[in-house]
C-alpha cells in the first residue's frame, strides 16, 4: 500500500508522542509527572455543566447543528470582544465558531492559501501552525523568536522576497511555548508590515485571560486596521478550563472568515449546540473562575521561578499563560535535557526544539498540573542534577 507524500512529511504530533512516552515509563512503573501538556487539571465551572446538562436535554439540539454555528453563540462572541476588548465584530460575519480553535488553524490554510504559497510561522511555535502548511501543500517559513527581541518576530529581518512571496503569517501572545507577551507597538507594526506585503494575519490568542501580575493582554483585532488585514483565533479551553470540549473560534476579516467557514461545511458539521450553549454561559455567566485561575498559575510560576533559581537555571518570569521557558544548562540540548529530566526523575517536560528550531537550547515547563505534584516534580528534578 503507498500512502500519501503528504503523510510522509508530516511528523508525529507532539503530544501524541509525550502521551506514549509518559505510558511506556508508567507501564514500567515509574511514577510520572507530567508538566509537559498545556492542559488544565481544574474542572470546567459548574454553572457551564449544569448548562450542557440542561441543553443536552432538549432534543432539538440532538439534531445537525448550523454549519456557521448557533447565532446566539457568535453574538455572545461578539458582545465578549465589544465588553473586553472594545472590538466591533458583525457576529453574521465577522465570527466563526471552531471545534477548538486548533481545528480552524489546521484547516484555515485550505482557505486561503494554494499548494507551493508560502507561509510565515513564528518559530517557535505551536505545532499545528506548520502541520497545517504541510497538509495544505503549503511550504511552511519560519521567522525566529529569539530572546534578544523578546521572543517577537523582528519584522524589519524578514526579507524583502520572503514577504514579497508570503501570503499568510501565524503568530501567538500571550506566548505558547516562549510565554513573551507582545507590545502595542508591535502589534501596531505589524499591522503596518501586514498591509504592505499583502500578508493574512492569523493570531492566536487562547491565552489572553491568563496573565498575571496586573498585565492585561490585547486582542490583535484592537489595533487600528487589523481587521483589514487578519483574524483572531480564541477559544473557551485555557481560560475557562474547557479543553476537552472542543469550541472555540476565529473573528476578524470577514473575507478570511467565509473562506475558512466554506472550508468547514464540507470538512465538519459544527458544534453540538448543546456545547455552544454552554459557551454562552461561559462567556455570559460568573466570570470568578478567571481571577481563580491566575492566581493558581501565578502561584504555581513562583514555585517553579524559585526552584528554578535554586538549581541553578534560568527563566524570565512570565507574565501570561501556563508556561515557563526554561534554558537548558551548558552541555544539553533540548532533546537531551528532557530526556534526562525524564530518566532520571519522572518528569515529562518538552523539549523546545519540538516548537520549531529556534526552541532549541530551551524546555517548556507546564503549569497544569497540582500544587503538591509540581512541588515534587521541581524537587525531583532538582535532585536529577
Ligand atoms: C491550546 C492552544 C490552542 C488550541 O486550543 P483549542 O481551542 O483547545 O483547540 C491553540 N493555540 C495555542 C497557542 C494553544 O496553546
Amino acid at each position: 500500500m503507498k500512502l500519501s507524500r503528504r503523510i510522509d512529511n508530516l511528523p508525529p504530533y507532539l503530544f501524541a508522542e509525550i502521551d506514549k512516552k509518559v505510558a511506556e515509563k508508567r507501564a514500567q512503573g515509574v511514577d510520572v509527572i507530567s508538566l509537559g501538556i498545556g492542559d488544565p487539571v481544574e474542572p470546567t465551572p459548574q454553572n457551564i455543566i449544569d448548562k450542557l446538562c440542561e441543553e443536552a436535554n432538549h432534543p432539538a439540539n440532538h439534531r445537525y447543528p448550523s454549519y456557521y454555528g448557533l447565532p446566539a453563540f457568535r453574538r455572545s462572541v461578539a458582545d465578549w470582544y465589544k465588553k473586553r476588548f472594545d472590538v466591533d465584530l458583525d457576529p453574521d460575519t465577522e465570527v466563526l465558531p471552531l471545534i477548538g480553535s486548533k481545528e480552524g488553524l489546521a484547516h484555515i490554510d485550505l482557505a486561503v492559501l494554494d499548494p507551493g504559497d508560502v507561509t510565515l510561522i513564528a518559530d517557535p511555535g505551536y505545532p499545528n501552525y506548520t502541520t497545517g502548511a504541510i497538509l495544505a501543500g503549503v511550504n511552511p517559513v519560519h521567522v525566529p523568536l529569539v530572546e534578544e527581541n523578546d521572543f517577537l518576530p523582528d519584522l524589519e529581518a524578514i526579507d524583502a522576497a520572503t514577504a514579497r512571496d508570503a501570503k499568510m503569517f501565524l503568530l501567538n501572545y500571550p506566548n505558547n511555548p516562549t510565554s513573551a507577551i507582545a507590545t502595542d507597538g508591535f502589534f501596531n507594526d505589524l499591522v503596518a508590515w501586514a498591509d504592505k506585503n499583502r500578508v493574512i494575519v492569523g493570531h492566536d490568542n487562547p491565552y489572553s485571560e491568563i496573565t498575571f501580575d496586573g498585565y492585561v493582554a490585547p486582542s490583535f483585532l484592537q489595533y487600528p486596521g487589523a481587521k483589514d488585514v487578519g483574524v483572531e483565533f480564541h477559544s473557551l479551553s485555557k481560560t475557562y478550563n474547557m479543553t476537552g470540549w472542543r469550541i472555540g473560534w476565529v473573528c476578524g476579516n470577514a473575507k478570511v472568515v467565509e473562506a475558512l467557514g466554506r472550508v468547514k461545511t464540507h470538512v465538519d458539521s459544527g458544534i453540538f449546540n448543546a456545547i455552544q450553549y454552554a459557551g454562552i454561559e461561559a462567556l455570559e455567566g460568573p466570570q470568578d473562575i478567571i481571577q481563580q485561575m491566575r492566581e493558581i498559575y501565578a502561584r504555581r510560576r513562583d514555585m517553579v521561578m524559585e526552584a528554578l533559581g535554586k538549581i541553578g537555571l534560568s527563566a524570565r518570569t512570565s507574565k501570561a499563560t501556563i508556561y515557563v521557558w526554561v534554558k537548558v544548562p551548558e552541555g544539553y540540548t533540548s532533546a537531551s535535557f528532557a530526556t534526562h529530566i525524564l530518566n532520571k526523575a519522572g518528569v515529562v517536560v518538552s523539549p523546545g526544539n519540538a516548537y520549531g528550531p529556534s526552541g532549541e537550547g530551551f524546555i517548556r515547563i507546564c503549569l497544569s498540573v497540582k500544587d503538591d505534584q509540581l512541588a515534587v516534580a521541581l524537587q525531583r528534578i532538582k535532585d536529577s542534577l
